[in-house]
């Protein structure tokens, strides 16, 4: 009784993560229309964004766009920021899409999650940038990862980067390499578990600004941690993942407009 129980609970799990990752493809099938975005040159490139969609305009004309230059000369100490503190789940169940130019993990709603501002924000996503989008004191890493977390009725959002250097190995991207590998074909999607607590980003110096999502519709009001200190992964793990995801999908950096950079170590 208690085997059928635990294999219900399993199924409705499975079951209701796929019916959200449902809901978030044809939402955003229905937003853009025909009209794709693309990471090219041409018409459907980063510097036409807010011309192909109504709802996008704020690519175009928003005052707080991401990514941004960080310039550590620049940020400002700020203590009262407080520790970056996450409280991921283990072992925690996820949903892979494959798109054109990413993976992403989506996440269900135990997932756990950071406290900013007095505001807890949960963990919703995890996918990538290749190069990173975020230069950090001149330097444009190989690889930056957005966590992407939002308040339990989804209307806030915050996004934590973590930017990638070569060196050792990442064992969590390792984990996401054996999955995209079993998804075979663009579009598919797998369930599966990631031990996110293996993250250990708690009290790790970040800056902090208040920017907007990186590709259509370009929302603001997204508070940005953007870790200060670069992780690694080794050439071998990112040539792997290019095997995938032939195409560069970084936004070109934008304008800071006065806005200023925090900085908490
Ligand atoms: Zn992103």
């Amino acid at each position: 009784m208690e085997r059928f129980g635990f294999h219900s609970s399993f199924l409705a799990l499975t079951l209701g993560l796929f019916f959200m990752i449902y809901l978030q493809y044809s939402t955003s099938c229905k937003d853009s229309g025909l009209q794709l975005f693309n990471y090219s040159n041409g018409p459907n490139g980063p510097s036409h964004w807010g011309d192909l969609n109504e709802t996008w305009r704020l690519c175009k004309v928003g005052m707080n766009q991401s990514p941004i230059n960080i310039s550590s000369l620049e940020a400002i100490n700020d203590d009262s920021l407080g520790r970056l503190r996450t409280n991921y789940s283990r072992n925690q169940p996820f949903l892979a899409s494959l798109g054109p130019f990413n993976v992403a993990l989506n996440f269900g709603p135990d997932a756990g999650g950071i406290m900013v501002n007095s505001t807890e924000y949960i963990l919703n996503q995890y996918h990538t940038h290749i190069p990173s989008e975020h230069i950090l004191n001149g330097t444009r890493f190989p690889l930056e990862i957005h966590l992407v977390h939002r308040t339990s009725d989804g209307s806030r959002i915050a996004v934590i980067s973590l930017p990638y250097t070569y060196g050792k190995r990442d064992h969590i991207f390792e984990q996401v390499l054996d999955m995209i590998s079993s998804l075979k074909e663009k579009g598919g999607t797998l369930g599966s578990s990631l031990n996110m607590t293996d993250l250990k980003i708690s009290g790790k110096a970040y800056y902090r600004y208040s920017g907007s999502l990186t590709t259509p519709p370009c929302t603001e009001g997204v508070v940005w941690t953007v870790l200060k200190e670069p992780r690694t992964i080794s050439p071998e793990q990112l040539s792997r993942y290019q095997i995938a995801f032939t195409e560069n999908n970084a936004r070109f950096t934008q304008e800071l407009n006065g806005r200023p950079i925090l900085y908490h170590g």
